[in-house]
């Protein structure tokens, strides 16, 4: 097993390690019960973290969640409604079409 990161919170923790999952890197969430003795502890050290059961895919599980945690922006309008569409979306919020290539 290999670390991947600490996250900021378990809510997140656990939705990377879900979609890490999901996306076919089985990953899994450590010391996510730990922040109940944080007191006693540095705050760095009671943060959740995601370590990977397949050190091989350390590369591609760091290159998936830096696109989940910043989205590429786009800035576009849909070809049938001529609705403006503006942040991570493929797809028309107003019609549904698909964002023209
Ligand atoms: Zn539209």
């Amino acid at each position: 097993m290999k670390r991947l990161l600490q996250a900021p919170n378990l809510a997140l923790a656990t939705l990377w390690a879900d979609q890490l999952s999901a996306a076919g890197i089985p990953a899994s969430v450590q010391r996510a019960f730990v922040s109940g003795i944080a007191g006693d502890m540095p705050p760095d050290q009671c943060l959740p973290e995601i370590w990977l059961f397949d050190d091989d895919r350390l590369d591609e599980a760091r290159a998936l969640l830096d696109e989940w945690r910043h989205p590429p922006w786009r800035h576009w309008a849909c070809r049938r409604c001529h609705e403006i569409i503006d942040g991570p979306f493929e797809q028309c919020w107003n019609c549904g079409a698909e964002r023209p290539q």
